[in-house]
């Protein structure tokens, strides 16, 4: 059995005190059906872990080297110091706009398993490659690209986000049978790589406009595993409805 994850992505919102502010409203809700957290700013990371007791706190990328000459850039080793166990990696933003690629995140996923965090890897399509009719394409050799070369124990205990960039933050979320299609894809390529045990181990999220009002058709999809969740992961009280309809 795989214990459902939902994730909030907060991407680039929230200061220190305003995390701190949502750790203490949303931390007391959280139960064991399945494992919270949410993504913060670095700066955000160190007190977040702090007051959280439930949620899991999640960076929202690393470098692959431990040090040197990467002027702005933060380590895994500086992550681990932290407490940090989860890390996003390869989100869409990320790859459009900062230049991550299936081969920097696979270096990222790599280091971050040797230092027993979680990663998160982020894959989905384009809307030009959903027209095209390209997203199994796009999908498996994004995987095959990110998750190249690991253990195939190591992989049990990764997470994927499914993510077509077309649903994110546009309100446009994928159907149901369009998020289960992609997600099953999602485990089939593992499968393929990895054998079936790594496969059925692995849990796959959907995002993409995620809210309280679809989670739970979402999560009802025997490939979804859970959510990665960025405009409705922002208001506590969304937030919480969230976990309170994923009991
Ligand atoms: P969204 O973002 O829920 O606002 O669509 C999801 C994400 O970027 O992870």
């Amino acid at each position: 059995m795989r214990k459902p994850i939902i994730v909030g992505n907060w991407k680039m919102n929230k200061t220190i005190a305003e995390a701190v502010d949502f750790i203490k409203a949303v931390d007391p809700v959280c139960h064991d059906g399945a494992t919270y957290g949410v993504g913060t700013s670095f700066l955000a990371l160190q007190d977040s872990v702090k007051h959280a007791k439930n949620l899991i706190i999640a960076a929202e990328n690393c470098h692959f080297a431990d040090s040197g000459a990467f002027t702005g850039e933060v380590s895994v080793p500086m992550l681990e110091e932290i407490g940090v166990k989860y890390c996003i990696i390869g989100h869409s933003e990320r790859r459009q706009m900062f230049g991550d690629t299936d081969e920097s995140v696979n270096k990222k996923a790599k280091r971050l398993i040797d230092a027993d965090i979680t990663p998160i890897v982020c894959i989905g399509e384009t809307e030009a490659q959903y027209d095209a009719g390209e997203t199994e394409t796009v999908i498996r050799s994004q995987l095959s690209g990110s998750l190249a070369d690991l253990c195939p124990d190591c992989v049990k205990g990764i997470v994927v986000a499914y993510e077509p960039i077309w649903a994110i933050g546009t309100g446009k979320s994928a159907t149901k049978e369009d998020a289960q299609k992609c997600c099953h894809i999602v485990r089939d390529q593992i499968e393929k790589m990895y054998g079936k045990e790594a496969a059925d181990a692995v849990r796959i999220q959907y995002g993409g406009s995620v809210k309280p009002e679809n989670i739970v058709e979402y999560m009802a999809c025997p490939d979804i595993d859970g959510a990665l969740i960025g405009g409705a992961s922002l208001k506590a009280d969304s937030f919480t409805e969230i976990i309170n309809k994923t009991k």
